[in-house]
């Protein structure tokens, strides 16, 4: 902002001079753990990063919403589906890869229901599908989403 000099500091950057300091923060997303009849909501990524990679919905929170809202609206956007949440799984640390400059995320993990199975795909999904506890393929996209699955599979009956 002062044109000095930015240093490390707490993992941030702070300016030698002024008060500024660019926070590296991580940003809020929302993940959902959806069912029907059983079975999980997977959906491939039509885009980077990890194209073509099996993956969990979900997405970024916008402002002003509550991770519920958010969770409701990703489904609706990216299949169509209207969830009804069950409970909160859990929160979760991950890092976003990107061209650019990777950064962190923390997401929030809810366990919900579809009613529906006719799962569409949209938005930054090319492709939704179901998978029982068999089915579910070895490589999920995203370190925070490869262990949410990892860990939902240890109580998945
Ligand atoms: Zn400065």
């Amino acid at each position: 902002m002062c044109g000095a000099d930015l240093v490390e500091q707490s993992g941030n950057l702070a300016c030698t001079k002024c008060d500024f300091v660019n926070y590296q923060n991580p940003r809020p997303t929302v993940t959902g753990l959806v069912l029907h009849e059983n079975k999980l909501l997977l959906t491939k990524r039509a885009g980077a990063p990890f194209k073509d990679w099996w993956d969990l919905p979900g997405g970024f929170m916008d402002k002003g919403e509550t991770p519920e809202e958010a969770i409701k609206r990703e489904l609706m956007e990216e299949t169509e589906l209207d969830i009804r949440i069950d409970k909160l799984f859990g929160i979760y640390p991950g890092t976003y890869p990107s061209d650019t400059e990777p950064f962190h995320i923390l997401s929030m993990i809810y366990l919900a229901t579809s009613d529906s199975g006719d799962a569409q795909a949209f938005d930054d999904v090319c492709e939704s599908r179901w998978f029982s506890k068999e089915e579910i393929p070895e490589q999920i996209a995203f370190d925070s989403n490869q262990n949410v699955i990892r860990d939902f599979m240890k109580v998945w009956n």
